[in-house]
């Protein structure tokens, strides 16, 4: 399997966002999210932390970023000027708020049927919105991380509800799974599937990619799902999540040309 599944355009412009999202996360108000842990029986139901968060938005932010991620995108492909003219004047602040909460319940048919109404590209609301908001999202779990410990099984991130796939060795071999959407991390059984709790060893396999040494897919026989596993004690700088998940996508196209995916899959009893 070679290393490179996307185009090097592609990764640059994605690697270009992350860098982005760094600095807008820069530019909120640590108060600008007030999560709430109070509610013990939501969190033990897998509710994520960032749907029971208070966010004040700022809408001259919001426009300030999104003008920055269509110049972004126009000047690695410069065919979107067309298809990204006129979105801006579609963003008053009611629409803004909209898009940030639909975007925090990956509410994927409000963003199509936007799209469908304002003769849009149907991919674009959705990503605009989902790219402005990782910076909220980013914030929320680094003002919740100490109280993070562990996931709800299947519900997925405990902040973001983004499904688990990327994990990280860190000393002794102990497994973290780090989410590349907001960034949280928390602790995990090495042998344990992260989406349907199976820790049968006859039913977790491990697949490996030849020439890269320190990746590995945990594969689960009972729900399908996987979860990439990289071995970064070796590294020395230690990227983000984000940029990890970026530069592992080679095992997201093996895992998935196994059948696997990065949920869990309810299977057919016979
Ligand atoms: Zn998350
Ligand atoms: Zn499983």
């Amino acid at each position: 399997m070679i290393k490179s599944v996307v185009s090097k355009e592609y990764q640059d412009l994605q690697e270009e966002i992350v860098e982005l999202q760094k600095q807008w996360k820069l530019d909120l108000d640590p108060e600008a999210v007030r999560p709430s842990l109070e509610d013990q029986e939501a969190l033990n139901a897998g509710v994520p932390i960032a749907a029971l968060t208070v966010i004040d938005f700022k809408n001259s932010l919001f426009l300030q970023w999104i003008e920055e991620l269509i110049v972004t995108l126009e000047r690695y492909n410069p065919e979107l000027e067309t298809k990204l003219a006129g979105i801006i004047g579609l963003l008053d602040k009611e629409t803004a708020i909209r898009w940030m909460d639909e975007a925090r319940s990956f509410n994927q048919s409000y963003f199509a049927s936007f799209a469908s109404t304002h003769g849009i590209e149907e991919w674009i609301p959705q990503f605009l919105a989902e790219t402005t908001l990782r910076p909220y999202l980013q914030l929320i779990a680094e003002r919740v991380q100490g109280e993070i410990h562990h996931a709800v099984l299947g519900a997925g991130c405990p902040v973001c509800a983004e499904p688990e796939r990327l994990a990280v060795l860190e000393e002794e071999g102990k497994k973290v799974i780090h989410c590349p959407r907001c960034l949280a991390h928390w602790s995990a059984k090495r042998l344990e599937c992260a989406h349907c709790g199976n820790e049968d060893h006859k039913t977790i396999k491990f697949l490996t990619i030849e020439g890269d040494a320190v990746s590995q897919i945990q594969v689960c026989e009972q729900c399908n799902g996987y979860i990439k596993i990289i071995d970064t004690r070796q590294y020395i700088e230690k990227p983000s999540a984000a940029l990890l998940d970026l530069n592992s996508i080679h095992l997201d196209f093996v895992a998935q040309e196994n059948g696997y995916t990065a949920t869990r899959e309810e299977k057919l009893l016979n």
